[in-house]
């Protein structure tokens, strides 16, 4: 069965829009470079904030120093509840520098070394918005993952790897199998899943072999094909053997721009109370 995430995207929207309403949230955005994927990801972002109350600016710099940057962080500090540096980056940008100047109680996306420690030690301010998305599916989906074999495909340190964390929590307690580019004979491993996720990069890369039957399949991909948006599952064929999985587009990228809002509204909250 296809996974309704539009529906939960839907949910979620109309949990946070009361105090979204009434803090009047602002996300700070930096796009660095005309990175088209990247424009078109904020300015979807910026849609779904008009519709739930919260302001996002868009700051594209086409051309700039990296002290500008910092400069620009350093003052988005001070004057919004929430930042998110868009990614890629162009080379010639050093991400850490950018990321360590990031309050990290405007950290809405876990990017700080701070948050990400938090995160670790089980003790989060803000969950990685993709990772948390894909929690928020498990879990109002009613799928179950304490004592599932869980296997990941990427580790990434935005997808792959805080979701591995997130998922071993004491208390989420699922096992956790992580693969990459350099694992071996991955399909030793995915075929064993309870639930799969894969966040590879790669259009349509899990085929039925590597899957088993009955399982749940978690598509975190997005990726251009022919002008196509489409996931890293074989989505026609996966979807004939799994028991659950989640359609691309229209899947997980739509919670987490949802999560994301409400990872602002809490900074907001945060920021009222301090
Ligand atoms: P990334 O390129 O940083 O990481 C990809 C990971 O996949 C790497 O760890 C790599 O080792 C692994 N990988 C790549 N090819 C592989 C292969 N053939 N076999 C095994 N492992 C392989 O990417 P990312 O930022 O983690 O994003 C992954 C995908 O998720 C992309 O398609 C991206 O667009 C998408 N994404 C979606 C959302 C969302 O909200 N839905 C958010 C972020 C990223």
């Amino acid at each position: 069965m296809v996974i309704d995430c539009k529906q939960i995207a839907n949910l979620i929207e109309e949990e946070i829009k009361p105090d979204a309403q009434r803090l009047k949230p602002r996300l700070g955005t930096i796009v660095v470079g005309s990175d088209e994927g990247t424009l078109s990801y904020m300015k979807s972002i910026k849609k779904v904030g008009e519709r739930i109350g919260v302001l996002v600016d868009i700051i594209n710099l086409s051309e700039s120093k990296i002290d500008e940057l910092i400069d620009l962080i350093k003052n988005l500090n001070l004057t919004a509840d929430g930042i998110l540096i868009g990614k890629p980056l162009p080379k010639w940008v050093d991400e850490s520098k950018l990321v360590d100047t990031i309050s990290p109680s405007k950290d809405i996306d876990c990017m700080h070394p701070v948050n990400l420690g938090r995160l670790f030690l089980n003790k989060p301010l803000f969950c990685p918005c993709t990772p948390e998305a894909v929690i928020e599916i498990l879990n109002r989906s009613q799928i179950g993952v304490s004592g599932k074999d869980v296997v990941i495909i990427g580790r990434s340190d935005i997808v792959g790897k805080p979701l591995a964390i997130m998922l071993m929590q004491r208390g989420v307690d699922a096992t956790i199998t992580v693969c990459h580019t350099k694992t071996k004979d991955i399909e030793a491993h995915t075929k064993h899943a309870d639930i799969l996720i894969a966040a590879a990069g790669q259009p349509r890369f899990v085929n039925t072999q590597m899957v088993k039957e009955g399982a749940v399949v978690i598509d975190v991909g997005i990726n251009v094909e022919n002008g196509k948006i489409v996931g890293d599952v074989d989505f026609d064929e996966v979807s004939k053997i799994a028991s659950w999985i989640t359609p691309v587009p229209g899947g997980v990228g739509s919670v987490t721009s949802r999560v994301l809002m409400r990872n602002v509204v809490k900074a907001a909250k945060l920021r009222a109370k301090n």
